[in-house]
């Protein structure tokens, strides 16, 4: 299949080239040139397939035509080595729990999957020394670098935004070593992405070295997120509560919707979306004025949404050919202040006993605040709370267990290159 670039003034791209150039060269993001609607009988029988048999199905329709049928599924079952499984909270809403995978976050499946096609293309190419560049504002990071650690002829660099991420999300990527550097921008997370998209512009830098980027902009990591939507549904549909689902999703730089908008245009049954936000709401802006205004983003406790010119909106533009009111009919927008995201994670937790953190607090919310009562509601537990071990145990009030999982990475040593957010100074690191 081609991949075209939602900037669209650039040739069309194999699966291959998309997955290794990441970024288009107009600055565009690829897109799939087909969507492909999943045959009816496949719904029907949904409900009594497994997580894995689901995905592949789904990523055959998408990369079936570019890698072959035994590699696409173990690289899918691979990648799919742990569950996300649908919790019931309250009523009729439910918590799809992305938190499962080795770094606790949903980002586990596009980083694992994406560390796999991309480590299989440049075997494929015979290809050395291959840079990878990921901007984090705190769990992509972690679930990159753990995907690619020690495989061979790759080194990722992790760009994060100094002191604006939490204690353990730091943890996770900078005590790795090996193939994997850290560094610590003195910046924003927007810095650290404008670092990352002009590096890949650099002629120079891409005259001398392999760049590829694992953002939600590289089409291996972006389109996984389409997996577990569907197996969400399934676990509904297999207890006959799939009707009207809406999904509620926490969203940052709009990577893990617009996978869900995917979704429903290969004819998954999804009512509707609502992007919650936290203070960062250029999306729900957008919605209400119909103009996009980028801002620098502003720090919450719901940190790796902290996003002010989300790069996936070029996305949801293309997907819905620029229309407001196209837009409108699938998402609804809302967001939240640091403020009632505690009160949702302290009240949720003594009503339920459910713990939310304060990402999925926010998806949580919006389905209190705009579910109607013919609808099922999931919303997206994106992280583990323990990843936000401070903030969660200081609006609770009492102290949480962190899974051995986490606690591993906070045994290492952390290890990390300052710079500033100046191009010449990451320019010359690379080249180093
Ligand atoms: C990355 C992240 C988000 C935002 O997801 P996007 O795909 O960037 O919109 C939300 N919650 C958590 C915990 C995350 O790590």
């Amino acid at each position: 299949m081609k991949y075209y670039s939602t900037n669209r003034q650039t040739p069309e791209v194999s699966l291959q080239e998309a997955v290794v150039k990441g970024l288009a060269p107009d600055r565009g993001l690829y897109m799939p040139e087909k969507i492909k609607a999943l045959p009816q009988s496949f719904y029907d029988n949904i409900g009594s397939m497994s997580f894995q048999e689901i995905a592949y199905t789904v990523a055959d329709a998408f990369f079936g035509e570019d890698i072959d049928a035994d590699t696409l599924k173990d690289i899918v079952y691979d990648t799919l080595n742990f569950d996300t499984p649908v919790a019931h909270v309250t009523d009729n809403i439910y918590s799809l729990e992305l938190f499962h995978g080795p770094t606790l976050a949903f980002k586990d499946v596009g980083g694992r999957f994406m560390a796999r096609l991309l480590s299989y293309f440049i075997k494929k190419q015979g290809q050395k020394d291959v840079k990878v560049l990921v901007a984090t504002s705190g769990d992509t990071g972690s679930a990159v670098a753990n995907g690619f650690l020690r495989v061979e002829g790759i080194h990722v660099y992790v760009l994060y935004p100094k002191g604006k991420v939490s204690r353990i999300q730091e943890c996770q990527f900078t005590t790795l070593g090996q193939n994997i550097t850290a560094i610590e921008v003195d910046g924003t997370f927007d810095d650290c992405q404008a670092l990352v998209k002009t590096a890949f512009l650099d002629e120079d830098l891409n005259k001398k070295l392999n760049l590829t980027s694992a953002n939600s902009i590289n089409v291996a990591r972006f389109l996984p997120q389409a997996f577990y939507y569907f197996y969400a549904y399934a676990q509904l549909a297999k207890q006959g509560k799939a009707k009207n689902v809406v999904f509620s999703v926490p969203s940052g730089n709009f990577g893990n919707i617009t996978a869900g908008l995917i979704a429903k245009r290969m004819g998954l049954p999804i009512k509707r979306f609502i992007a919650a936000n936290n203070s960062n709401d250029i999306f729900y802006e957008y919605l209400q004025t119909g103009i996009y205004t980028p801002r620098p983003s502003v720090q919450t406790i719901a940190n790796a949404m902290d996003v002010g010119d989300p790069s996936n909106f070029a996305r949801v533009l293309d997907l819905y050919d620029k229309s407001l009111d196209k837009i409108k009919t699938d998402i609804s927008g809302i967001w939240y202040t640091d403020n009632s995201i505690r009160e949702t994670v302290k009240k949720t937790y003594s009503e339920t006993g459910y713990l939310l953190d304060p990402h999925g607090a926010c998806g949580y919310q919006a389905l209190i605040d705009e579910l109607k009562d013919n609808e099922t509601g999931i919303f997206l537990e994106t992280a583990h709370p323990a990843k936000f071990l401070e903030v969660v145990e200081s609006i609770i009030g009492a102290s949480i267990s962190i899974p051995d999982k986490l606690q591993a990475f906070m045994k290492g040593e952390k290890q990390s290159i300052g710079i500033n957010k100046e191009f010449k100074e990451f320019k010359n690191l690379l080249l180093k």
